[in-house]
């Protein structure tokens, strides 16, 4: 666990963007490897049973997390677990950070320097399918108003931009 770290670079705080982020609490300097996303590890046939239930809850209660990160050909890891501080960081379309797979562990590491009060962002990569229940409020200028990922933007964009023609 990285959480034991001395004094951490991150500390959790309303946000804007929704309900809850994780800001830094000092100056990080690019390739900082900020936190653990931590969670269970899943097989895949699980992995899918609980996104669907993610998926379902998502549109009950309007939020569209999604927890669930891919490990390898056999194996997904669960994030949605009390531990897990990470899960807290939201996505943004021009993000902060990324996530690293490292030897079956995910980091959350700078993408750029980051300033101190700063939120911390990642890209949550969506896969487009069902893009409609993940609404993005990143404000970022690059952002189309979905979580998706980024190969598959222009796509969504131009499904968007027919749809307002009809
Ligand atoms: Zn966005």
């Amino acid at each position: 666990m990285s959480d034991t770290h001395p004094s951490p670079l991150y500390r959790k705080a309303h946000s804007i963007i929704h309900r809850w982020g994780l800001f830094a609490t000092q100056d990080i300097p690019k390739g900082t490897r900020i936190i653990q996303y931590t969670g269970i590890k899943i097989t895949k046939a699980e992995s899918e049973r609980r996104a669907i239930l993610q998926e379902q809850a998502a549109l009950k209660e309007g939020d569209g997390s999604v927890y669930i990160f891919e490990l390898n050909k056999r194996y997904d890891l669960d994030g949605n677990t009390p531990d897990n501080l990470a899960k807290f960081i939201n996505h943004s379309c021009a993000p902060t950070c990324e996530a690293v797979l490292e030897r079956g562990k995910i980091w959350i590491e700078a993408l750029k320097p980051i300033k101190e009060g700063d939120e911390l962002f990642f890209d949550y990569g969506y896969d487009m399918a069902n893009f409609l229940d993940h609404p993005c409020a990143c404000g970022a200028k690059e952002c189309i108003g979905y979580i998706v990922r980024k190969d598959q933007r222009a796509k969504v964009r131009r499904l968007l931009l027919a749809k307002k023609k009809i």
